[in-house]
């Protein structure tokens, strides 16, 4: 027997004719790369779009068929989000900052035939053009070349319909190790994480919340906000270049509740409101994610009365896994506590499920302890089955993801993320991680970057060397941040030495890149 409800199956563009229909007026703002800006709003977003699923089609593009942007965040970007699933397309998101290879790689194996780009990315596009394969149409975002090609269209259209498990949206991994990896998100995982993102408890938006995305279009589906802030009924406000000058004036005149970036970002903003005296009042939530959000930024913003939700996932979980939703007793916690609390990835939200196993022996679970580590598994329907293309799933038969991070979850839930399979170093069989040593380090004031990376040793196997990039003006020591470790790290896990450079690399996500620090400290020697 059947239940005997209604179908309404689920599929993404519901999302868009829910926020014209019941937020038409509310305001899309997007300040342009070369410093104009515009407004537009969910109505005239999803007109948009219907002219934009018109224009496709008359370029012969199908159900199915991958169409792919490469973009900065911006209106038009948003648009073609809506214009591309709403042809029952593919919407692939390309990060810019990839190297060519991986920007070969990935167009060519989605199979993509439409490319919509920035200007500014016009260096790539004739770069690439000869090394893409499947790319039958480009066009450009900027010089009036998108508005031109859904001029001519009407917009009296309608969505293409499906099943809510088609495919809707294709992400890569940046690949640190290997060639990137596709993940196929579906209308149905893609509704379910939107239904997810509205909560309170994780992101805290409503209708009368002003959001200002700094996480790109193209890192993890800037974390699910063009879905989840359309079914809010969000206003938006984007801005295509990163600026913290630019984001700063746009979050105070535009009155900016909400804002999303990774660590990176808060950093730079925070160096710009040091420099200019500049404060941000109208900011009530910060989310942060990506990699982990230090102690101080968490402090800083939390003295400043904003909420922060310290949020862990990754592409292959659309990306939600868990965030620092506020426990019951929050109210009753020293603000001590409560940033003990934030500095950990978080809880699950309803729809997810984690557990570690050994790292030794992966059939062994771990208990929520707050102090077994081991390997970190997800599971849920917006957690990755398999790869794109891939013969094999990624999951076991329960459908558990190994995420390739190594955690502690403790009693109440809360996960703490301790390092990632690959960057936790092994030191006579103990596991140091390089994650704590980086936050202890960045917690001394004269400290901008730090990071961590283990070197082969004779007798330990493994030991850490700190890698440290100083304040601007700042002098500070080996020895004084060895010093100021010992406050909060074991003796034995104090790096054996202090290296002081001018940059640490990072990679196409803004994350620091160890595989390049690894290359670049290869023929390091440590003193037996
Ligand atoms: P990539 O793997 O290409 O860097 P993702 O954005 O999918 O791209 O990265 C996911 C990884 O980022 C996670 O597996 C985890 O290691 C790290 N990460 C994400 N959020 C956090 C966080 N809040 N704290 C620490 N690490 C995080």
């Amino acid at each position: 027997m059947l239940g005997a409800m209604q179908d309404w199956d689920l599929r993404v563009t519901r999302i868009i004719d829910h926020a014209a229909r019941e937020h038409p007026n509310r305001e899309i703002v997007s300040r342009w790369a070369d410093g104009s800006e515009t407004r537009t709003n969910w109505a005239e977003v999803r007109h948009d779009a219907l002219k934009m699923t018109q224009a496709l089609r008359k370029l012969g593009v199908q159900p199915g068929d991958r169409i792919a942007t490469l973009a900065m965040n911006h209106s038009r970007h948003l648009v073609s989000w809506y214009g591309a699933v709403g042809v029952g397309g593919v919407l692939h998101t390309i990060n810019p900052r990839l190297f060519d290879d991986q920007l070969e790689y990935i167009a060519n194996h989605a199979e993509d035939q439409v490319l919509l780009y920035d200007a500014a990315f016009q260096p790539i596009i004739d770069r690439m053009k000869p090394r893409w394969t499947t790319i039958r149409h480009y066009i450009c975002f900027d010089n009036g070349q998108f508005e031109d090609w859904i001029a001519p269209e009407d917009g009296n259209a309608e969505w293409v319909t499906g099943d809510e498990r088609d495919p809707c949206m294709l992400c890569y991994t940046s690949g640190t190790t290997g060639n990137p990896k596709g993940v196929l998100y579906e209308h149905r995982s893609t509704m379910l994480h939107a239904m997810t993102s509205i909560q309170p408890a994780l992101f805290d938006f409503d209708a009368r919340s002003v959001m200002l995305p700094v996480v790109p279009m193209f890192h993890a589906a800037s974390w699910g906000l063009p879905w989840g802030g359309a079914a809010a009924g969000i206003k938006f406000v984007f801005s295509a270049v990163n600026d913290p000058a630019v984001l700063c004036e746009l979050m105070n005149r535009e009155k900016v509740t909400h804002s999303a970036g990774v660590p990176t970002v808060w950093l730079a903003t925070f160096q710009h409101m040091d420099a200019t005296g500049v404060t941000l009042p109208h900011l009530r939530q910060a989310i942060i994610g990506g990699s982990a959000a230090p102690r101080f930024m968490l402090e800083r913003l939390m003295k400043a009365g904003v909420n922060v939700a310290h949020a862990w996932g990754m592409t292959e979980t659309s990306p939600i896994g868990t965030t620092g939703a506020r426990t019951w007793d929050w109210d009753d916690l020293s603000f001590e506590q409560q940033v003990d609390i934030k500095v950990m990835q978080g809880r699950t939200p309803f729809g997810v499920e984690i557990r570690c196993v050994s790292l030794d022996d992966p059939t062994q679970e771990l208990p929520r302890d707050g102090q077994s580590s081991g390997a970190l598994q997800v599971r849920g329907p917006w957690v990755i089955k398999r790869y794109f293309k891939a013969e094999s799933d990624a999951t076991d038969a329960e459908q558990w993801f190994d995420t390739g991070d190594v955690a502690i979850i403790h009693p109440d839930g809360n996960l703490q993320l301790t390092d990632r399979t690959k960057d936790v170093i092994k030191s006579g069989g103990e596991w140091i991680s390089s994650v704590e040593l980086e936050n202890a380090a960045m917690s001394h004031p004269a400290v901008a970057e730090a990071a961590a990376i283990g070197i082969y040793h004779p007798r330990w196997d493994e030991r850490p060397i700190l890698i440290v990039v100083k304040k601007a003006g700042a002098e500070v020591s080996g020895e004084e941040i060895k010093a100021h470790l010992t406050k909060t790290v074991a003796k034995w896990w104090l790096p054996d030495a202090v290296e002081f450079v001018a940059e640490i690399p990072h990679g196409g996500t803004g994350k620091v890149s160890k595989k390049d620090l690894r290359e670049q400290f290869r023929d390091y020697k440590l003193a037996e």
